[in-house]
């Protein structure tokens, strides 16, 4: 899916991933401690305490033009409701009550375990490149599993019975 152009990047990408969530550490704040009542129905509950929350003024995203793909310029400006890192997200401080915001950031958190930061950075490139924001692979998953939370159930039974990679 020519997503080994971006190889070269990843140790850039993955440092400052490790370096933005180090700067927020002590604003972090575990999903469970929301108390959401539906999202324990789709997340375990091992999940919904080591996943945090990052309430925020500003999303932070890596300067991606500026370390030379240009062609994510789009995506550094385009009005996201939150961006997860790993098992972290940082959402508006207007979105923080909105469970429904959770959940889909719930699902990348759970893309980034399923995958790798490696899979997933790549696999979310390609995507990007390819379709867009909207369109590509992960994110259409998580919109499409957020407008459908049956579906969130359906791909666990599907990676038990398949393993772990339902979109390929
Ligand atoms: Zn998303």
């Amino acid at each position: 899916m020519g997503s080994d152009r971006y190889l070269p990047f990843l140790p850039i990408i993955l440092n400052w991933i490790q370096q933005t969530l180090d700067a927020h550490a002590h604003e972090r704040r575990a999903v469970s401690s929301f108390n959401f009542p539906r999202l324990p129905h789709y997340f375990s509950e091992g999940l919904l305490n080591t996943a945090s929350v990052v309430p925020s003024d500003r999303l932070p995203v890596p300067p991606l033009s500026a370390l030379g793909l240009p062609k994510f310029a789009d995506f550094e400006s385009q009005p996201a409701r939150g961006i997860t890192y790993r098992d972290t997200y940082f959402l508006w401080r207007a979105d923080a009550t909105d469970e429904s915001v959770h959940f889909h950031e719930l699902v990348h958190v759970v893309q980034w375990q399923v995958l790798g930061p490696r899979d997933f950075l790549l696999l979310y490139a390609a995507g990007l490149a390819e379709s867009g924001y909207l369109d590509c692979r992960l994110e259409a998953m998580a919109y499409d599993i957020s407008a459908d939370p049956t579906l969130a159930i359906r791909c666990t039974q599907w990676r038990r019975k398949f393993g772990n990679r339902p979109w390929r």
